[in-house]
């Protein structure tokens, strides 16, 4: 193949700008620099915790993938394999530090076994919202932490979407006090079963498939999932008619991880559209969540009541997350750390959403 021809060829897929440079003897170099680093085609292997095209976070993830091929000319191919089919869901962790995968897709919160500061990093009980979170990790060091201590596991995380506001579950029966919570068996994971324990609850994870079945049956009393959009297409409100508004999970944070050797062997311009690709996607889904959630409550049954717990309840809850977050510092030195850094962002922060976002809601509401 001709020198020329070759350019060329490589560039297909790229813009005219980039195209029609390759053609132009003087812009030989510029052109040169533009094949090696796209012209080699990378395809990755991602593994997910959902099922395959699950919405919102999964449909999320297939347009990530189709942005990386689109913005990189076809260059890099992200192949997603949806849970069970490459992985088991919760495997994905192990799986990509263990270089079986390059990169997976997941909540953050599971792998609180593996460090407990890790919970922090999907998002905190009565803490930071979305916005407010991803703040923390670009801004306040949030971000630098998260892969530092991921990369003890040769991991290298980038945020990938987060959930917006969660409710706080549907329950089968009226909570009015305190009283009403002992004993109650609850689907509820992470920080929030662990307040929830310390209120009376007991708290029961279940895999998501059989959630609806127990709450249907009353083998469980309570279960929280997400927000409107999700949990009505889980059939909750048809197992039970009492839904709480959210405390648990304000802002939980999902995650695109890399096996950060593979990652590390990326060329930068793959690298920065992979930056790019999940920027987007977090920012889409954020506001995909609301709309959709916002539609969603307006279809929920007429049976269905929405609750907020009473504020006995949400009092002892932050007395119980204190407790909580005290203890696990002591135990572990990186939750201590990345706690500190959560709090004093959450203390800059404090002052200005008074007077800025939440002064204007309470006005414009
Ligand atoms: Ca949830």
């Amino acid at each position: 193949m001709k020198r020329r021809d070759f350019l060329a060829t490589s560039a297909l897929g790229l813009g005219a700008l980039s195209l029609n440079g390759c053609y132009r003897e003087e812009n030989q170099i510029e052109c040169k620099s533009i094949n090696i680093s796209r012209g080699k085609k990378v395809t990755l292997k991602l593994a997910t915790s959902w099922p395959a095209h699950f919405p919102i976070m999964g449909t999320g993830l297939d347009n990530f993938a189709a942005r990386c091929k689109e913005l990189s000319g076809g260059t890099l191919e992200i192949k997603v394999y949806p849970k069970n089919i490459l992985v088991p869901a919760l495997q994905v962790f192990d799986t990509c530090s263990a270089a079986q995968i390059d990169a997976f897709h997941s909540g953050v919160y599971y792998w609180k076994g593996k460090n407990s500061a890790f919970s922090i990093f999907g998002g905190m009980p009565l803490g930071l919202t979305s916005e407010e979170m991803i703040t923390w990790m670009k801004f306040g060091g949030g971000l630098e932490l998260w892969r530092e201590l991921y990369g003890k596991f040769n991991l290298y995380p980038l945020i990938g979407g987060s959930t917006g506001p969660q409710m706080g579950g549907w329950f089968k029966k009226e909570i009015n006090s305190l009283a009403d919570l002992k004993g109650l068996k609850m689907r509820i994971p992470g920080l929030g079963g662990e307040v929830m324990q310390k209120l009376g609850v007991n708290p029961i994870l279940l895999p998501a498939g059989e959630i609806f079945t127990s709450l249907e049956r009353g083998t469980i009393d309570a279960t929280e999932w997400v927000g409107p959009a999700l949990d009505q297409m889980m059939g909750f409100d048809k197992a039970a008619n009492y839904y709480y508004t959210g405390w648990h999970e304000p802002g939980s944070i999902l995650e695109i991880t890399f096996n950060k050797n593979r990652w590390e062997k990326l060329s930068s311009e793959h690298q920065a559209i992979i930056t790019a690709a999940t920027e987007e996607m977090t920012g889409t889904m954020i506001q995909e969540f609301r709309y959709k959630n916002a539609k969603a409550l307006q279809e929920l049954p007429k049976e269905v009541q929405i609750k907020t717990f009473p504020k006995e309840i949400m009092d002892a809850a932050k007395i119980a997350l204190k407790e909580v977050l005290e203890n696990e510092s002591n135990k572990n030195e990186d939750f201590k750390r990345v706690l500190q850094s959560y709090t004093k962002f959450t203390k800059l922060n404090m002052p200005w959403d008074e007077i800025s976002t939440k002064n204007f809601l309470n006005i414009r509401s």
